[in-house]
C-alpha cells in the first residue's frame, strides 16, 4: 500500500485520526489503513501531538555544521491544518519574517535546512548585486 507522506508524518507526530482527516481532507478509512500499514498503535486519548519544533528536530540530522532534512518531502503538517515547508519554517525562525520566493540552502549542501544557511530570493539578489559591485557585472 502506498502511504501519503503527509498522512504518515502526522501519524508519526502523534496527531489524532480526526485531526488528520480534517487537516488533510482525507477520509477515516484512508488514515486508518495508513496507520495499520505503518504498524503504528492506536493513539491514546489525551496524547499531545508533536509541535512543529519537535517534528523539525526529529526529521533533521546535524552533519558537519549543516542540518540535513531527512524527510521524503519538505512538508511539516500541523494539527491546525497548516503545512509548512521545513526550509521555509526554518528561514522564518531565524529571520523573523516569512521568506519571499523560493528558499534554498545558501551553503550549497543539498537538503540543508539550517536556519542560518537557508536563503530566500531577496537574499540571493542582494548577494549577486554585492558580487557584481566587487567583481564587476558580468551581465
Ligand atoms: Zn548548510
Amino acid at each position: 500500500m502506498k502511504i501519503r507522506q503527509d498522512i504518515a508524518d502526522m501519524l508519526r507526530a502523534g496527531h489524532s485520526q480526526a485531526a488528520i482527516e480534517k487537516a488533510l481532507h482525507v477520509d477515516h478509512r484512508t488514515v486508518s489503513a495508513a496507520r495499520v500499514a505503518l504498524g503504528l498503535p492506536p493513539r491514546k486519548p489525551g496524547t499531545k501531538p508533536e509541535t512543529v519544533e519537535e517534528t523539525f528536530a526529529r526529521r533533521t540530522r546535524e552533519e558537519d555544521g549543516h542540518l540535513i532534512w531527512l524527510g521524503h518531502d519538505y512538508a511539516i503538517s500541523t494539527i491546525e491544518g497548516a503545512s509548512y515547508s521545513a526550509a521555509r519554517w526554518s528561514f522564518q525562525q531565524h529571520h523573523g519574517r516569512p521568506p519571499v520566493g523560493k528558499v534554498f540552502p545558501g551553503c550549497g549542501v543539498k537538503r540543508c535546512v539550517h536556519p542560518c544557511h537557508v536563503e530566500d530570493q531577496p537574499m540571493r539578489q542582494a548577494l549577486k548585486a554585492q558580487l557584481a559591485r566587487i567583481f564587476g557585472s558580468t551581465a
